[in-house]
């Protein structure tokens, strides 16, 4: 076995440690819970603890965690030891069931979007048996759900596995009426991680770095992106060296860390692990954030998730590849070679199309964030516009279905669906339109609005949740039909022919694409405050209480969180700004024109004549002036946006004035910036920043 084979789970409370720990009956009633999403009886999580307990004290660990996923969009873990302690005075180290199942952290410093008030800060976390416990600092971690004493979910980690079971529950049943019965389909999500590494000497000097994960100021260096010499370019010997211990490090919590490259802009990278159900490919994408963050330090740099660390250059995202999968192995959006295949993932394709367009809205919502704001829209991310890309030969499928005329091939690979033909789509025929937010791949959808420091969760409680709603809608339609066939391609004609708007294929960077998207009525939230109040319409609240995902409260709640995690952002970042304005940038300008009037003082006093030092200190003074007025119009705004009570009011305030203000002080503070003579440099430059891991 090679050393990547023996590392690779090592640190895992996987299957094969399972089979070779547990009683045989013990591990088939294990399975045959998790298969079944049912609760396991305490005596076999009693066999189970005792044996993780065993397995992680021969692995070093002296303590267990309840390792949960909050709404702040990372994880939280509180650490307990094994220890109990014996009459006689020593102790034992020991694991029961119930604490297996069962954890009791105080919930009062989470947010909870006023669910929980604070008098009532117990908080339940409850195993999660479908993703498997492992060790990290040689403490066992559990994953596990949470949700306060009165049974309202705080995490997100709930509602994502409600919305798996909605969606295998929605598929199997079209699956049944289509004939192709299954025992169980998850949904499965690929996330491409997309990253900057800066060096650690350099990110400690840049407040904004350090407090908001982005440069708040910074004029542009010489050479930014424009040479495309960075993407899948040669990987630095020091990055190589992170990489490499990343790659191992994850490799031992069984997270498939499979590709890894430079991306687009200067001292950004990406990793994509190869797919895997999408509750466990939540859990890894987090440790995967983390091990990042970490294993950066020790190599002297700072990994930065946030979506838009530098102006001026590429953002990063997470692209989200998604689709379903049986038990029995069959991708279900795999067009299939064979006639039958076919009509199935028209079927399972139109249930996709209907869900997009109807719920663009929360596709929308399930991405909004400060971060993220700064990506959607900007010439290098999806737009802020929902739309899909099918790629021009599954367009034609479509539009045959439509008009009813049998269709072309121009490959000339083709198959009969029961009179209409469609060819076998190879992944090269779905061309790579990277402009599209919502693309078809070959075999899989690709979600590129997402940002890369968020959650996947969000946006696949979503993606579940709104396909199982348009799966069953379909199942509904086709239940007691006696021509399945017939019914089934009469639900995929209607589909097209009512929510083809949402099929785009061209380039969504274009003024031409928003205009075009404006006349087909799609919706077009450009920023956060715009996007949340989606989320809180009768449609949407019925939607998730229909499939149990969340009760209108819980909605509410959500909402809440999101206007205030947006606000506090927002208000940080001034904060920040008006700081380094103050502490940093006046400060440094000062030295600069204490220095170029001296000098032009002294020169006068010799009777050397020159044109140049006035101008100078003219010109730096002019742009002191105007950085100071904008300084001060942005602490005004700041402190307006402050006294607003109202969430949602305070966050149109900081949308509209702070944030309006912000961009503002930064163009002067960047001219002055510009001006500025190298010795004076306030903080390392984004030059520096961009491209200072050489070695
Ligand atoms: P592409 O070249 O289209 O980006 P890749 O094969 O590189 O495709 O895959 C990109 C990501 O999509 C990877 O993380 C991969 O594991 C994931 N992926 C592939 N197939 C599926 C699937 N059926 N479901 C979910 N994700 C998938
Ligand atoms: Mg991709």
């Amino acid at each position: 076995m090679s050393n990547v084979q023996k590392m690779f789970g090592s640190l895992v409370f996987n299957e094969t440690v399972m089979k070779d720990r547990l009683p045989t009956a013990t591990y088939k009633a294990f399975k045959n819970a998790v298969f079944k999403s049912e609760p396991l009886d305490l005596p076999i999580a009693n066999i189970i603890a005792n044996a993780m307990k065993d397995w992680a004290l021969e692995k070093g660990c002296t303590h267990f965690t309840h390792w949960f996923q909050p709404m702040t969009g990372i994880t939280a873990e509180k650490h307990e030891s094994f220890i109990t302690p014996t009459a006689d005075g020593r102790v034992i180290m020991d694991f029961s069931g119930k604490e297996l199942i069962q954890g009791e952290p105080d919930a009062s410093s989470f947010p909870s979007g006023g669910l929980r008030a604070t008098f009532e800060a117990r908080g339940y976390t409850a195993w999660d048996p479908t993703s498997y416990a492992f060790i990290k600092d040689d403490c066992l971690c559990i994953p596990t759900a949470f949700c306060s004493y009165t049974g309202d979910v705080l995490d997100k980690k709930t509602p994502l596995i409600r919305s798996m079971n909605v969606i295998d529950k929605a598929a199997r049943r079209v699956l049944d009426i289509l004939g192709n019965p299954s025992e169980k389909v998850v949904s499965t999500v690929g996330p491409e991680q997309e990253y900057f590494l800066v060096d650690k000497v350099l990110w400690e000097q840049r407040k904004d770095l350090v407090y908001t994960g982005r440069t708040l100021f910074g004029a542009l260096p010489p050479k930014g992106q424009e040479m495309e010499d960075h993407y899948f370019g040669i990987i630095k010997p020091r990055v190589m060296a992170f990489m490499k211990e990343l790659d191992e490090e994850l490799w031992k919590l069984g997270v498939l860390a499979k590709t890894e490259h430079n991306e687009v802009a200067p001292a950004q990278h990406e990793l994509a692990p190869i797919f895997t159900t999408t509750n466990v490919s939540a859990d890894h994408n987090q440790l995967m954030m983390e091990f990042m963050k970490r294993i950066a330090i020790k190599h002297g740099l700072v990994c930065l998730l946030h979506e838009k660390p530098f102006a001026g250059v590429n953002g990063s995202g997470k692209h989200n590849n998604w689709s379903l999968s049986t038990a029995e192995g069959e991708n279900l959006l795999e067009p299939g070679k064979d006639a039958s295949s076919n009509l199935q993932f028209l079927v399972f394709l139109a249930a996709i199309i209907k869900a997009v367009d109807e719920y663009q809205d929360m596709l929308r919502v399930s991405v909004a964030s400060a971060g993220n704001d700064h990506r959607l829209g900007a010439n290098e991310a999806p737009p802020a516009i929902v739309s899909m890309f099918l790629g021009s030969e599954l367009t034609a499928v479509l539009e045959a279905i439509e008009s009813g005329k049998k269709f072309n091939s121009k490959t000339g690979l083709q198959m009969k669906v029961s009179g209409d033909t469609i060819p076998a789509l190879t992944k090269d025929n779905t061309d790579r339109n990277r402009t599209s937010p919502f693309a078809f791949t070959g075999n899989k959808f690709e979600f590129r609005m997402l940002g890369s420091q968020a959650s996947i969760s969000g946006c696949n409680i979503v993606l579940n949740t709104i396909v199982a709603e348009t799966l069953n809608e379909i199942a509904d339609k086709l239940e007691n039909v006696s021509d399945v066939t017939t019914a089934a391609k009469a639900v995929v004609k209607k589909i097209v022919k009512d929510h083809k708007r949402i099929i785009f294929n061209g380039d969504g960077y274009t003024d031409a694409w928003v205009k075009e998207a404006a006349k087909r009525g799609l919706l077009n939230l450009k920023s956060t405050p715009e996007a949340l109040p989606y989320m809180e319409s009768k449609k949407n609240i019925a939607l998730f209480k229909k499939h149990g995902i969340f009760t209108e409260a819980e909605t509410k709640s959500r909402v809440e969180i999101l206007f205030e995690c947006y606000n506090k952002t927002l208000n940080i970042e001034a904060l920040t700004m008006v700081e380094m304005s103050y502490k940093d940038i006046l400060p440094a300008v000062n030295d600069y024109l204490k220095d170029l009037t001296t000098t032009a003082t002294n020169k006068k006093a010799l009777g050397v004549k020159s044109k140049a030092d006035i101008a100078l200190i003219n010109k730096v003074s002019a742009a002191v002036d105007d950085m100071y007025a904008n300084l001060e119009a942005l602490e005004k705004a700041l402190a307006a946006a402050e006294k607003i009570a109202d969430v949602k009011k305070a966050a149109n305030a900081y949308h509209d004035k702070v944030f309006a203000a912000m961009a503002k002080l930064r163009t002067s503070a960047d001219l002055v910036e510009t001006l500025l003579g190298d010795a004076y440099s306030p903080y390392p430059t984004y030059g520096e920043l961009l491209y200072g891991v050489n070695e």
